[in-house]
């Protein structure tokens, strides 16, 4: 399996923050967020190929009960039906953090849905001239997002940049009929100042639409660094 890094940490993120977490990150990505903070999963993608078995043995050296797969885009990874096959005969709680636009079949305790709106296009110049237009007609699909809702225990966690992207998100939960009490809005930024400067007023719109406020734990402690 093509994979970018394993790292045991604390999940940063979402209605299980704080959780001690093993995390596995695929390699490759079918988007191109302009603001991603794993570019090296997406714009330059590094990755070497690891054995299932070496990813399991990794997994129950730290045995905390709680594995986190993502990338990248995880659904894109051909093996992932497997690794997560091997992940419940070892008895874990299974993450899987996706970008929703890839729907599988397979073994999941959370559905962690990322949907990226109009604030992740890059802009059509420089490195985003090639992607933006591809980026843009894949972010958004509805009918994966209502089959990944329906069938899986999930949250809904939205990249938040400006009070624009407010009337965005809750057209799609509408659109695609999420429960709200699941939604989560998030700040975006890889600085702790920047996170801090957006935190009040969607503090404030997670008290106006009932959604949730979920933290970024990792970029509060460690700002944009790998392998935390
Ligand atoms: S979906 Fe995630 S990994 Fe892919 S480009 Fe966007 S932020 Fe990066």
């Amino acid at each position: 399996m093509n994979i970018s890094e394993v790292f045991f940490s604390v999940q940063g993120e979402g209605i299980l923050a704080g959780t001690p977490s093993v995390f596995i990150r695929t390699n490759g990505c079918n988007l191109r967020c302009t603001w991603c903070d794993t570019p090296y999963t997406s714009w330059t993608p590094q990755g070497e190929d690891v054995m299932l078995g070496t990813l399991l043995a990794n997994v129950r050296r730290e045995w905390c009960g709680h594995v986190v797969v993502t990338g990248g885009e995880p659904m894109l990874a051909p093996e992932i039906v497997e690794l997560c096959e091997g992940l419940r005969r070892i008895e874990h709680h299974i993450t899987i953090e996706t970008n929703g636009t890839v729907f599988k079949e397979l073994e999941c305790d959370l559905m962690s849905v990322s949907p990226k709106l109009a604030n992740s296009t890059p802009p059509k110049k420089g490195r985003g001239l090639a992607v933006a237009g591809r980026h843009e007609e894949l972010r958004y699909q509805p009918d994966v997002l209502r089959q990944l809702i329906a069938r899986y225990p999930y949250q809904l966690k939205f990249v938040v940049s400006q009070k624009e992207d407010l009337a965005e998100i809750t057209s799609i939960v509408k659109e695609i009929g999420a429960d709200k009490h699941r939604v989560l809005l998030m700040p975006e930024g890889t600085k702790p100042s920047q996170l801090r400067e957006k935190s009040e007023w969607i503090v404030e719109a997670c008290k106006y639409y009932h959604y949730r406020y979920s933290p970024r734990l990792h970029v509060q402690l460690w700002g944009n660094k790998r392998g935390v």
